[in-house]
């Protein structure tokens, strides 16, 4: 079967109205003053923040969030300018004019940060008063990034710099949200909610933001009034307990470079780990490695042989290196091993979360691995 130029180099395809449909979804699930924001750092969870930004922008989306500055600065080159920008990691001493310049909203996490920013951008919004706008984040109970209950209980009675650090949003993160039935969950929801009344004793305007993708899936309570989802909208299953609600974004084909049977049992690839038994079909396919097929699947990962309009489950065989794999397609028909071109890495029969599982890690590195070196195709 002839292939395409553009599947020669591999092809990642990103169903950018997948994605919308995620994001209605999750919008579909929230009680109705709450507000769907979403996450796209790491280049939009390496599908792309060009692509997906204004795509989601189109569905509604105002509020976007970032991992870093320079995320920001890009993101808001692609938006329009009503579009809410916070970057999640704060801002770094000397970047607050850069940042508030940028119309970036930055996560504080001390009140070093919080007086830092009133020092540098107070009037930078137009009142004199005021700082620019920030986001302020506290620790839950995750014990990451996030001002501890300690710090927070100490700022609360400097009402002056509270009032004037024009604090837009207020956030924590949870824990262990993809586990509906974990003890920390509620545990994070009342510390969250007890800080949050003593805040708005002072800033009695603040917006509250806790659910990640799994987070929004734990009912209305922890929705408050603007929701985080990031993985869910890529595709990944934000209740793994339960079948997967969301569509799958990323299609990942990769072509056969060599297709050949072995006439003797034969030690396959780096390490001889595994071994083909004479008579077994072998498929060497461009993908390593180097363009995400994570090396922690070796022997355990799979892939779907696509034959005209069937798929075929095949599995990967010996260690996947930095730009080949090897399936074993001996599961094929000699018809449909004639056709042969394709094998599906990821879809919707092979999803992220299968081949996170399978590499010993999570649908979100994934697709944060995806190299650089496919044809990238939205549609
Ligand atoms: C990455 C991130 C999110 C998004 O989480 P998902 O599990 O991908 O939905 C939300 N909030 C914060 C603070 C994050 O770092």
């Amino acid at each position: 079967m002839t292939i395409s130029e553009q599947e020669r180099e591999g092809l990642l395809t990103i169903d950018l109205g997948a994605l919308v449909d995620n994001y209605r979804w999750l919008r579909g699930q929230l009680r109705s003053a709450s507000e769907c924001g979403a996450v796209v750092k790491a280049d939009a969870y390496g599908l792309g923040v060009a692509q997906v930004a204004p795509a989601l922008f189109t569905a509604g989306c105002r509020s976007f969030f970032v991992a870093t500055q320079r995320e920001g600065e890009q993101l808001r080159s692609l938006l329009p300018p009503e579009a809410t920008i916070y970057v999640l990691t704060g801002v770094r001493p000397g970047c607050e004019q850069a940042c508030a310049q940028a119309g970036l909203i930055p996560v504080l996490v001390t009140t070093a940060q919080v007086q830092r920013w009133c020092d540098f951008t107070m009037g930078m919004g137009g009142d004199a008063s005021l700082a620019a706008p920030a986001a302020l984040k506290v620790d839950s109970g995750m014990t990451r990034l996030g001002m501890g209950g300690e710090e927070f209980a100490a700022l609360l009675p400097q009402t002056g710099l509270l009032r004037r650090a024009n604090l837009q949003l207020f956030l924590s993160h949870l824990a262990c949200a993809d586990e509906a039935d974990h003890a920390q969950n509620v545990r994070q929801l009342q510390v969250f909610s007890g800080m949050l009344t003593q805040l708005r004793k002072v800033c009695p305007q603040v917006r509250a933001s806790f659910a990640n993708s799994a987070g929004i899936c734990l009912g209305e309570e922890f929705q408050f009034d603007l929701v985080r989802p990031g993985s869910a909208l890529y595709g990944v299953n934000p209740v793994p307990a339960q079948p997967n609600p969301m569509r799958p974004v990323v299609n990942l084909r990769l072509p056969v470079l060599q297709l050949r049977q072995v006439s003797s049992d034969c030690a396959v690839g780096y390490g001889a780990t595994q071994t083909a038994v004479a008579g077994s079909w072998l498929a060497v396919v461009r993908g390593g490695y180097a363009d995400g097929i994570l090396r922690a699947q070796s022997g355990r990962g799979y892939g779907m042989a696509v034959v005209g309009n069937e798929a075929v489950r095949v599995p990967m065989l010996g260690r996947v290196s930095m730009d080949t794999t090897i399936f074993d397609v001996s599961a094929l028909s000699e018809t449909q091993r004639s056709q042969l071109a394709l094998i599906e890495v990821l879809g919707a029969s092979v999803t992220v979360d299968d081949v996170g599982t399978a590499a010993g890690t999570i649908g979100y590195e994934i697709l944060t691995s995806l190299g650089h070196r496919y044809c990238r195709q939205y549609c």
